[in-house]
């Protein structure tokens, strides 16, 4: 080391100096009244070139992608713009918002709606996917749009709302489905409604008596933190139980304001969780993703999920390999808190639903022990009880009173007993192929003489 004669090393005793915000200097005549009002940074997001060229220096690649006909929508808040890294082409704020040509470019497995969720919709904008829950999508309108959007088939466009009707039919749907016991807002982002649309829909919710927990799946807090105020927290907080899922990629999303609106929502009694989406060259390194969960907590949102990305047009070059979230999983459990460490999950194509995947924490098993070994590589052995007497679920009322959708009972179902087996549609056809010869019930029979017989 060069010790003081680094032109790089502060001098002994500052403070190394925070830039100003960018905000200052780019937006120089907007007064904090209307950079803190959310119908401001709406009506002023950024989407032509111009737009952009002010605040970074925008690269080929990205001038194509903006010039692009028929891409995705575009739009992004002055809030996030102005945290991009002008001189940074790999700036991780940056690339979730701004288009490049490489999201032009079709990839393998890729498809228009990789989670099968318009097959899984009984009526227009609601999924039902799983037994007691259901997906409903709100509105087509996001504060900014990210380029690995799930849902790019239906988001974005202005011109295809969801209507009263719609609505009417989801709320119907759901009031018939008694098993529908927790109902999901999502879209589009649900706190881009006006509010009275909102407190609506979420009333006309809390009137179902089997809608037991209404969630909201939101980005607004990231994107549009001054949105979250004191008078949509008096609103929200009369539908409790009521929870929020906030997507948030990277630590330099956790700004000041977001610090505050995510305080606002807490206070609010709202339970909040985080949604990651694994993305390359964004987030896709252990340390990056144990700095934004351990920043989370802080700011009272535990992490829920990281997803894996999904197969959607547009995403290609987001994509990682599935390893990477094992990577990450067996950095931050053991490492860190444990309500620091999300679910990693597969949304798997086809419509199969979220899958965890995780490393292996279970090495061997005999029938008195168990082998497991813990994050730092240390292996022992866990003796198993040789009293235990079988849970009966004949004098068990939960037991007793628990109605499992047939078809929706899994491997759940064989280990309860109820069914045997799980076998793919056509499994039975084909094994009975062998009474299909001239079976001769003698064993063995020498297979190359058995149709000549
Ligand atoms: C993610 C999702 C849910 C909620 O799943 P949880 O694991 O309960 O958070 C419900 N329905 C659909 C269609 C989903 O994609």
């Amino acid at each position: 080391m060069k010790g003081a004669e680094n032109e790089f090393e502060e001098p002994p005793g500052e403070e190394v100096e925070e830039p100003p915000p960018r905000r200052t200097t780019l937006w120089p005549d907007v007064s904090d009244q209307q950079w803190n009002d959310w119908r401001w940074q709406l009506t002023h997001r950024l989407n032509t070139i111009d737009d952009f060229a002010r605040v970074i220096r925008l690269t080929p690649e990205e001038v194509a992608g903006l010039l692009a006909p028929g891409h995705f929508r575009v739009d992004v808040t002055p809030h996030f713009a102005s945290l991009m890294d002008p001189n940074d082409p790999n700036c991780p704020i940056r690339r979730q918002v701004v288009p490049t040509i490489r999201e032009l470019v079709p990839f393998e497995a890729e498809m228009a709606d990789s989670l099968a969720e318009d097959a899984h919709s009984p009526v227009p904008g609601l999924v039902h996917r799983y037994p007691d829950r259901v997906l409903m999508l709100v509105t087509t309108q996001c504060a900014s749009y990210c380029r690995f959007c799930t849902r790019s088939r239906v988001v974005g466009d202005s011109k295809a709302q969801f209507s009263r009707t719609n609505y009417d039919q989801q709320l119907d749907y759901i009031a018939h489905t008694p098993q529908v016991r927790d109902v999901l807002l999502s879209g589009g982002d649900p706190l881009m409604l006006s509010p009275r649309v909102l407190e609506g829909l979420l009333s006309r919710l809390r009137a179902i008596p089997h809608v037991e927990v209404i969630r909201i799946g939101t980005r607004v807090p990231v994107f549009l933190p001054m949105r979250i105020n004191p008078e949509l927290m008096a609103m929200l907080r009369q539908f409790h139980p009521l929870w929020m899922n906030i997507h948030f990629n990277h630590p330099k999303e956790i700004t000041p304001e977001v610090r505050q609106a995510c305080g606002m929502l807490a206070d609010a009694g709202i339970p909040l969780g985080s949604q990651t989406v694994l993305l390359a060259g964004i987030n896709d390194c252990p340390n990056v993703i144990k700095t934004l969960v351990q920043e989370l907590v802080r700011i009272r949102v535990r992490p829920y999920y990281i997803y894996q990305c999904d197969l959607v047009h547009g995403a290609g070059h987001f994509r990682t390999p599935v390893g990477k979230g094992i990577e990450i999983i067996e950095a931050l459990r053991g490492h860190t808190s444990g309500f620091c460490v999300p679910t990693y999950v597969i949304d798997a194509p086809g419509g199969g639903g979220k899958i965890p995947i995780m490393p292996q924490y279970l090495i061997s098993q005999s029938e008195s022990r168990v082998v497991v070994r813990n994050f730092e590589g240390f292996i022992s052995s866990y003796v198993q009880p040789t009293d235990y007497r079988l849970h009966d679920p004949a004098t068990c009322a939960y037991c007793q009173a628990a109605r499992p959708e047939p078809g929706q009972e899994g491997v759940e179902g064989l280990l309860a007993g109820h069914t045997m087996a799980i076998a793919p549609e056509g499994f039975d056809q084909v094994h009975q192929r062998l009474t299909r010869i001239a079976w001769q019930p003698v064993w063995p029979v020498p297979v190359a003489t058995k149709e000549v017989v």
